[in-house]
């Protein structure tokens, strides 16, 4: 699992660390741009599954994924993997493409460390270019658990545990108490999060003196990134700025965060004043122009205002500051990763990062150090529109198949989370096992692995588990 990695020295002279996520196929669109001709350069999918020995492989190693994210209570009954190119979304324009998958276009998360301590080693946005030169930077990086989506991976990434210690094991569990969804990190609650995140161990360390400040544009990423503040034992209430889709401007859950109060009068609103359209598209709602390549000045005129108006890199203490830019995310589930939109969206999140770093140096100068990576990625195109799957249909399919009458089987399915709730005492009283609808699902062309709660819960507990609290952390 990735860690954040912070010399002693940057430590002692009370410098920066700013984290950045992004998703990954900034890197692979900006990589591409030199030589892109058309979508035939787009990343390869495997027209065909992949075969006798490779696919057993393959599929044993889907599993440990899923194994790594098993958390009791949590964890759906059937999980599913698409096949290679397929993928499975809802019947939404907003997300026309849908990552969440184990195969190379969503797991590959390139990871970037600059700064004046990173000794260097190893596109066509310069800023990340520029930055490129003078960092660390792994480009075989990948996501190692499942399903690849933002909480999932926000929350491994704050808390440098797997999903099956932290808790986050997609963007909704069931609640089979009270028979209905359970979105995680619903109004910023960060309770669900079960593992302390390095914000959290980085307050409690520096006695609260630290200035840690956590931004983000959907609440399922900012919130992981900002810990449980001051809803953890001995916690201070730490900045949580989360855009509201709904009224367009920065919130907070203030039970456990703060939100400054110059946040509080911007409004994503201002963005479209001078022309409701942006590429041919309508984006005057706080909704829909998160789907536009105007949001990331929104986001970065946010941080921004946060770097100048807080005391960071004021003191020997080194402060924290986490972002989620995210708008390549939702321009990418809209448009795809090799549109023009997106291509478009890159080249301002570029900019406006340049503004960031800028306004950064401005008040730390150099002593600071950048790590930059990603949650997940995102498919491209498929080579024929019936390789486009929607969950609702295969909850149909199944309740159809195995409970025709009632239609009750399925309780939920999220396509992001490739997990598929089933009510296991209707299951019971149909007189089926989970291995049933696996055997079903599996007949299905567009799936390439179904694995039932028990496999998985078996490949965990056979898995040696790698805890990252291993006797270093005096916060056991
Ligand atoms: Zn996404």
């Amino acid at each position: 699992m990735r860690t954040f990695v912070v010399s002693p020295k940057l430590t002692a002279y009370g410098a920066v660390l700013l984290a950045l996520n992004l998703v990954a196929m900034a890197w692979r669109v900006s990589g591409q741009q030199v030589k892109r001709s058309s979508v035939s350069d787009a990343p390869r999918i495997r027209a065909t599954v992949p075969a006798g020995a490779a696919a057993v492989a393959a599929r044993q190693r889907f599993l440990e994924m899923f194994a790594r994210a098993y958390f009791p209570g949590r964890t759906g009954q059937l999980l599913v993997v698409p096949r290679e190119g397929d993928f499975i979304t809802r019947p939404d324009p907003d997300v026309a493409y849908m990552h969440g998958s184990p195969w190379k276009y969503d797991v590959s998360i390139p990871l970037m460390f600059a700064g004046s301590a990173v000794k260097t080693g190893l596109a066509s946005m310069p800023t990340l270019t520029a930055l490129r030169q003078r960092s660390a930077w792994f480009t075989q990086a990948e996501v190692n658990f499942l399903p690849t989506n933002t909480p999932v991976g926000h929350s491994t990434i704050s808390t440098g545990t797997d999903p099956g210690v932290h808790g986050i094991t997609g963007v909704s569990v069931y609640d089979r108490t009270h028979h209905r969804g359970h979105p995680l990190f619903a109004e910023r609650m960060p309770q669900d999060l079960m593992t302390l995140t390095l914000a959290d161990i980085w307050q409690l360390e520096t006695a609260g003196r630290a200035v840690i400040l956590a931004q983000g544009s959907i609440e399922r990423a900012a919130t992981p990134l900002a810990g449980h503040g001051a809803c953890q034992l001995n916690g201070t209430p730490v900045v949580l700025a989360s855009y509201d889709r709904q009224t367009g401007a920065w919130a907070t859950n203030p039970d456990c965060f703060l939100l400054p109060a110059y946040l509080k009068d911007r409004n994503a609103r201002t963005l479209w004043q001078t022309s409701a359209d942006w590429m041919g598209h309508r984006i005057d709602s706080p909704s829909a122009v998160r789907y536009s390549a105007l949001f990331p000045a929104f986001e970065a005129d946010a941080l921004i205002a946060m770097i100048e108006h807080e005391p960071v890199g004021e003191d020997d203490v080194t402060d924290l500051i986490l972002l989620n830019y995210k708008c390549a995310d939702f321009v990418g589930h809209k448009y795809g990763p090799d549109s023009d939109e997106l291509r478009a969206t890159l080249g301002e999140m570029d900019r406006h990062l340049a503004r960031m770093l800028s306004a950064l140096e401005a008040k730390v100068g150099a002593n600071y150090l950048l790590a930059v990576t990603a949650d997940h990625g995102m498919p491209s195109k498929p080579l024929s529109p019936d390789r486009r799957h929607f969950a609702p249909a295969i909850i149909d399919l199944l309740n159809e198949k195995f409970d025709p009458e009632a239609k009750q089987l399925i309780t939920s399915f999220e396509p992001e989370d490739l997990q598929i709730f089933v009510d296991e005492d209707r299951l019971k009283y149909l007189g089926l096992t989970l291995r049933d609808l696996a055997h079903f699902l599996e007949s299905q062309p567009f799936l390439f692995a179904v694995f039932t709660n028990d496999d998985v819960r078996r490949a965990a507990h056979a898995a040696k588990r790698v805890t990252p609290t291993r006797g270093r952390s005096k916060y056991k």
